[in-house]
């Protein structure tokens, strides 16, 4: 049995083909700047050299023809025929209130993602674009969908709602939704099983730090709260994305800008990391530049690990205490001393650090002392894989 997981974003396409019954990869790759000039594709058959073809590819749908193509392919193919794929799940980045759980897609599946396009204008049409090209070519193939805000539903209302008239939220569904959520779910359930404790038994902080990042607290087993809002905006600085900012700020803008996508650009594309710094949305370029004494580049490196800090901070008091506080993605899994430079605050909270152990890149590592009050684990996160399991069991439950 092998399933596809596609995650197609506004210009992209990322595939992974899994072999379930081992959970291997058998191949993967990335099609970029659809409908954009010099589009392209880079594919990698696990255990050959990487095929990168620059190609014109105008929608998701000569993309997704491309890659399905390439499956089959004598040479950088995986399987003889499509009859081969069981299911293909799809990365959701916005389910809103009504796509909760792993979902086979119907019509009204289809009507329900098209109505949360207002909540999520960059994501939710590629994605769409994507099922339709899946179901264009493999028509007999099952689609699956998996949400990046569902693992977040668990949310209490006094953690989701925002200080606004009630009515937005009533009528437009205005309030904190959250991302990242298959990553926040697939750390924490690990380190359940690393720990050899339920996973519904542990408060847990979970560090999901890539280019865009976020904070969650988990609390037996349920999201209780998390740093993403209504879209992937909130919370913590980013790459190029603001994080927390004053809403008199954004007012600010508009008035300056007069421009949404002028102001739309400042908030995600110009801002975080790259707008303090002025440098760069890459923390390695960041930290080579603050080592040389580059003082923006600096308070974008100290300001990154404040705000972290200080959601651990306020994440501990809402779950009563934290056994485990979990780093992932990119600057979570390889940033050995950004992990020391956020623990070091944490040692009000017992929180010990072993630097010898600290000294790891992207594998499980439990990088607090055995005396430690709280557990601090790098975990790195697996999304794609998830996805394909998620797929998996939504196939059986409609058996
Ligand atoms: P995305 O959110 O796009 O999936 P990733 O999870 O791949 O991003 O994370 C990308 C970020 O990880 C990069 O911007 C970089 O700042 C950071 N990163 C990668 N390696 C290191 C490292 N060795 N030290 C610090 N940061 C790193």
């Amino acid at each position: 049995m092998k399933n596809l997981v596609i995650n197609c974003g506004s210009s992209s396409v990322k595939y992974q083909l899994f072999d379930m019954a081992t959970e291997k990869v058998l191949t993967q790759g990335l099609v970029e700047r659809i409908g954009i000039p010099g589009s392209g594709i880079k594919h990698t058959k696990t255990g050959m050299d990487t095929l990168a073809r620059v190609i014109d590819f105008p929608t998701h749908n000569e993309a997704v023809k491309y890659v399905l193509n390439l499956l089959i392919d004598p040479i950088y193919g995986v399987i003889k025929s499509f009859d081969e794929i069981s299911a293909v799940g799809h990365r959701i980045v916005h389910g809103g209130e009504s796509l909760i759980k792993p979902t086979l897609v119907t019509e009204e599946v289809i009507n329900k993602l098209e109505k949360l396009i207002p909540l999520a204008p960059l994501h939710n049409p590629g994605h769409l674009q994507g099922i339709f090209a899946i179901m264009d070519i493999l028509p007999n193939v099952p689609n699956v969908i998996v949400m990046d805000t569902a693992f977040h539903q668990t949310m209490p209302p006094k953690a989701y709602i925002y200080g606004i008239d009630y009515k937005y939220y009533e009528e437009n569904q205005i309030r904190k939704y959250g991302f990242h959520g298959t990553s926040h779910e697939y750390v924490s359930k690990r380190a359940g099983q690393i720990l050899g404790k339920p996973f519904e038994s542990l408060k847990i902080i979970s560090c999901h730090l890539g280019n865009g990042s976020s904070l969650t607290a988990v609390k037996n087993g349920e999201c209780i709260d998390t740093s993403m809002g209504l879209s992937p905006l909130e919370g913590i600085v980013m790459g190029t994305r603001s994080g927390d900012i004053c809403p008199g700020v954004i007012l600010f803008l508009m008035r300056q800008l007069r421009d949404v996508e002028l102001v739309s650009d400042a908030l995600q594309k110009k801002g975080g990391l790259l707008g303090i710094s002025g440098i760069s949305s890459d923390l390695r370029d960041i930290e080579i530049a603050a080592q040389k004494g580059n003082k923006r580049a600096l308070l974008a490196q100290e300001k990154l690990i404040y705000c972290i800090q200080k959601y651990i901070g306020a994440y501990t008091v809402a779950m009563e205490g934290v056994d485990v506080i979990i780093f992932t993605a990119g600057i979570g899994e390889n940033g050995v001393d950004f992990r020391k430079e956020v623990c070091a605050k944490l040692e009000c909270l017992g929180v010990k650090i072993d630097v010898d152990k600290n000294n790891c890149r992207g594998k499980e590592v439990i990088i607090s002392t055995p005396d430690s009050k709280v557990t601090v684990m790098v975990i790195p996160t697996n999304e794609e894989l998830t996805i394909a399991r998620e797929t998996l069991q939504c196939m059986e439950e409609q058996k």
